[in-house]
């Protein structure tokens, strides 16, 4: 009789059962079939995960699990090297297929080749599908003659020739499929918790997720609804989200990023659902590329990343600029835990270090303040940072936004933009002021006036307030004038060495994003 179909599907991200090819290959004429996690100490990002990314993580694998035991089997989580795993799961079960989704970040190569050189040697047929990009990162460098296009405007053009990402593929089909529950009960094989993983919570407050928000396909797939009705009224009203003029800086209960992080969303499913909501609101055949460019970003970033191991360092990495960062600790601190003297950054890291999200317009203040903007402190020693507490962040998309903001790479590279103010742009995104109050309780009855420079409140008007500065909040830890003036400077000096080297993007393909 011919050999049984005994698969294993793989899960890392891609943690969802709606558009999963991988997982559809691994069910194609499947007489058995198995779904497994292996924590290994660092899939999907748990190396530097902080609770709040964990707990999202875990939230994941709980919701596939019951979407598995709806259609009568489950998520087995195994802990371990995944090349010493497979061998006893393939002679336990007889395996005969491994299926799972490309996982692109060099970061996650060796252990892949491990899993695919084990599979050739138990004769085990493997499958890797591409669904966690949109297009797969070496079909875009292939357009591009053998190299990532250096620039976004590069890239958006590389992918006009590329043409339209697929459309998200059929929800996987269990029936006819044997699946084995070998043992039912959640401690075995079941779901950890983030203390069982060695993971705690830092505070109270990150322990209770910001409006009840949590991981998991289910809920990604209803978020992705609300969402699309708000593209849709803004696309009646002629306008594009996401509007960063007004900005809901608490905004975290409708983001979307954590779930495309993990997959719990397919980013497939994103794409078509806005291309597909302006088409009809629009009534044009053709879609702009803006009203999707946030997701092109994140492309574009994947891309420039797939060849490139040494991408989240300054050494080492071909298109990142040697610049001589300060490696000052103590500012560092002040920075990294919202003790700066300027409320709006420290409202920001607060927000950050509690809740594991802040808005894009407040990534972007606090990383142009600790580098080019005020402290000239590295980059790397930021990323870090948000590379623990973010519950979206992403080896490769959050190192090409420090670079990007940090002028250290891409577009930025020659161009010397100018300094965000934190006092100016802060009153700009935060009007009423009610995002600082939230953030930093010390400054909750200052006036207005003085809220984003409390500083300049006279001493009666602090004593009223029940915040003296230097006392209850710190003064400024820089004078940002001076302060920025000194990193334009310096900024100035390093362009005018690095024009006409080869590997630095060219400025005439400036694009203006951020
Ligand atoms: P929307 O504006 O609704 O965008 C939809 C999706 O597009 C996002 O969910 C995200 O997947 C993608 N996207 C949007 N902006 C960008 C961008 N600039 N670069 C790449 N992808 C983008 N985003 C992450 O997902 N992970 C990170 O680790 C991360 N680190 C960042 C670090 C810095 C210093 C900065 C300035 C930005 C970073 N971003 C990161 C990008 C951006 O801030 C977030 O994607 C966005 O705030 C998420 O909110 P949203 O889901 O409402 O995004």
């Amino acid at each position: 009789s011919p050999k049984k179909v005994v698969s294993i599907h793989w899960f890392r991200h891609g943690l969802r059962l709606h558009d999963n090819p991988a997982l559809l290959e691994s069910l194609k004429n499947a007489d058995e079939f198995y779904a497994v996690f292996i924590f290994d100490g660092s899939v999907a990002g748990t190396a530097t995960a902080a609770y709040p990314r964990m707990r999202f993580l875990l939230e994941c694998l709980s919701d596939l699990d019951a979407g598995l035991r709806k259609l009568g089997t489950r998520l087995y989580i195994i802990h371990g090297q995944p090349e010493e795993v497979f061998p006893r799961l393939f002679e336990e079960w007889g395996v005969s297929r491994v299926t799972f989704e490309q996982d692109p970040e060099p970061v996650w190569q060796d252990r892949d080749n491990k899993v695919k050189t084990l599979c050739k040697q138990w004769k085990v047929e493997c499958i890797e599908k591409v669904s966690h990009t949109l297009w797969d990162p070496q079909s875009i460098i292939q357009a591009n003659g053998g190299s990532p296009p250096l620039t976004y405007a590069m890239f958006c053009q590389v992918t006009d020739i590329v043409g339209l990402p697929p459309r998200p593929c059929p929800q996987p089909d269990f029936k006819g499929v044997n699946l084995p529950v070998v043992d039912n009960k959640k401690d075995v094989m079941g779901i950890p918790t983030c203390e069982e993983l060695g993971v705690y919570p830092e505070s109270e407050r990150q322990k209770n997720p910001l409006g009840g928000y949590v991981g998991g396909e289910q809920r990604a797939l209803e978020l992705l609804s609300l969402r699309i009705e708000k593209e849709r009224k803004a696309f009646e009203k002629g306008q594009c989200l996401p509007n960063q003029l007004n900005p809901d800086l608490t905004g975290l209960p409708l983001s979307l990023s954590p779930h495309l992080r993990f997959g719990s969303l397919s980013v497939r499913r994103f794409y078509w659902a806005i291309h597909d909501a302006f088409k009809e609101v629009s009534q044009c055949e053709e879609v702009p590329t803006s009203i999707t460019g946030q997701l092109i970003w994140r492309e574009y970033f994947y891309c420039m990343s797939v060849n490139n191991p040494m991408y989240n360092c300054m050494e080492g990495n071909p298109i990142c600029l040697d610049i001589d960062w300060y490696q000052n600790q103590e500012q560092f601190e002040k920075w990294s835990k919202g003790q700066t003297g300027y409320p709006w950054i420290d409202a920001c890291m607060r927000q950050l270090k509690e809740e594991g999200w802040i808005h894009h317009v407040c990534r972007h203040a606090v990383a142009c303040f600790l580098t080019r903007g005020d402290l000239w402190i590295d980059w790397q020693m930021g990323l870090k940072v948000f590379d623990k507490y973010l519950v979206d962040a992403d080896w490769s998309v959050c190192a090409g936004n420090w670079m990007w903001v940090s002028s250290s790479a891409f577009e930025k590279v020659l161009q010397c933009p100018k300094c965000i103010c934190p006092v100016r742009y802060g009153r700009r995104m935060d009007p009423k002021g009610d995002y600082v109050r939230r953030y930093v309780p010390e400054l909750k009855n200052m006036p207005l006036l003085y809220l984003f420079e409390p500083w300049k409140a006279p001493a009666e008007i602090q004593e009223k307030a029940g915040c003296i500065i230097g006392c209850d909040y710190p003064p400024p830890m820089v004078d940002h004038k001076q302060a920025s003036k000194m990193c334009m400077s310096k900024m100035e000096k390093i362009k005018n060495k690095c024009r006409g080297l080869p590997h630095i993007a060219p400025s005439s393909a400036a694009e203006v994003r951020l």
